[in-house]
């Protein structure tokens, strides 16, 4: 099986480059909203909407014009990809109206704002992008009016990318994001099988069974205190820029200070979500999930917690491993009573509701055998998972997968027509894509 994927670098632009690169983020911006603008008038007026080839011909004709001339300066393939992007956020849209789009509902594409503190702009083969430079050694990329960029290729790239998309974040520094295909090879059998249960205390529980001997085994991942540590500062640093005064320096220092444990956070977490997750894929054939942090969750347009986030990522890292190495996922439905129902006799005699949340051990009143509450629930959950493949219900691809697959279009972390991570300046209502 081929999979689209996404490799990421650190580039390091000179000052030219970084003005040059600006521009382009600049002019890409100017792009994408004149056409929002136009699309806008457009329904206001009741007139027919603008095709993509109707807008980029008015982009043509408006590099002509002295107010936009200045649009001639950055590269043209990056500029016909911001009216891309606006085209298929309003294809998404209007798909999302009629329904027929899986996944949350999404609103029109909205103005793009120079204030966005993360910016990107997109260059595919057509812009004629050049690679030079050796594995595990300097590198560095041409692009087109903005000029050689200087990388670290940290690891070989399995192909020749596709497109390459440069971002710029809110700490102010810049990668580059290239989309290439990989070749997957999958595993052999593994001979277990395990049900994983999302926890609050525990990240997760996972209780992994030998197929051929049936002996048990317990897992349980914690968030690693270096992650927690990272956390809680990002906590203090967040509520000391609340404290500074709006338009102040102080403001604006203790905001990047913000935006850099934003991403130390983000990285550590997200590594550790990816061992964790290739760990388990590795060691198991048959993976049953709750699937209600993954779907459920993403959802909803509410404010997601840290850990429903994390979990939610997690979860999909899991999906996305397993498939592209040939095992089998059982997402189960999100009102499974996991926690209530007694492992060892069917009784649904386990903690509920709010009082039952903080309860660690409790013993069934028919049966009489006392339960670790997460391994309980893990238990179950692998049970609930084996049975549902035996009938034959569920496929590989978990509800958080078409989820994702759907949240932002093309390109998307795997479900893999599409490459993964979104392209910036495309969020979905309340949620980054790429969270
Ligand atoms: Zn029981």
């Amino acid at each position: 099986m081929e999979t689209v994927l996404r490799y990421r670098y650190r580039a390091y632009p000179g000052t030219v480059e970084s003005a040059a690169l600006s521009r382009t983020f600049g002019s890409c911006r100017v792009v994408a909203n004149d056409a929002i603008a136009a699309r806008q008038h457009a329904y206001k007026n009741g007139l027919a909407a603008l095709s993509l080839g109707v807008l980029s011909t008015r982009l043509t004709a408006a590099k002509q014009t002295p107010e936009r001339a200045w649009l001639g300066e950055v590269s043209a393939v990056a500029l016909q990809q911001a009216l891309k992007d606006v085209d298929v956020a309003y294809r998404n849209f209007f798909s999302s109206l009629k329904g027929t789009r899986r996944g949350p509902k999404m609103g029109p594409p909205k103005f793009r704002s120079r204030h966005t503190s993360r910016q990107g702009v997109r260059f595919t083969r057509n812009a004629r992008f050049k690679i030079e430079g050796t594995p595990g050694g300097q590198a560095r990329l041409f692009l087109p009016k903005i000029g050689w960029l200087p990388f670290v290729l940290s690891r070989p790239l399995p192909s020749d990318p596709t497109s390459v998309t440069v971002i710029r974040e809110a700490d102010g520094r810049t990668y580059l994001s290239f989309v290439v295909t990989v070749i997957d090879v999958p595993q052999v059998v593994a001979g277990r099988v395990c049900g994983i249960d999302p926890g609050l205390s525990t990240y997760a529980t996972i209780l992994s069974v030998d197929t051929g001997t049936g002996e048990e085994e317990v897992g349980k991942i914690d968030t690693p205190m270096f992650l927690r540590r990272k956390e809680r500062a990002l906590a203090r640093s967040g509520r000391s820029l609340s404290r500074k005064k709006k338009g102040s320096r102080n403001r604006a220092k203790a905001k990047v200070r913000v935006a850099v444990l934003h991403r130390k956070v983000r990285e550590a977490r997200l590594d550790h979500a990816h061992q964790k997750a290739a760990e388990i894929v590795a060691t198991h054939d048959i993976i049953a999930i709750e699937a209600l942090s993954v779907a459920g969750m993403a959802r909803t347009n509410l404010a997601k917690s840290v850990h429903d986030q994390a979990m939610a990522q997690f979860l999909r890292l899991i999906v996305e491993k397993a498939a592209r190495q040939g095992r089998t996922v059982v997402p189960l439905g999100r009102f499974f009573p996991s926690t209530q129902t007694c492992s060892t006799c069917g009784a649904i005699t386990g903690p509920k509701g709010q009082a039952g949340l903080g309860v660690r051990h409790w013993t069934c009143t028919n049966c009489g055998v006392t339960h670790d509450r997460d391994v309980n629930a893990a238990r179950n959950i692998l049970a609930e998972g084996l049975r549902l493949l035996k009938l034959g219900q569920p496929s590989t691809v978990a509800d958080g997968q078409s989820e994702t697959s759907n949240a932002c279009g093309v390109e998307v972390r795997p479900p893999e027509t599409a490459a993964p991570d979104v392209e910036p300046g495309r969020t979905r209502s309340g949620q980054s894509c790429s969270a």
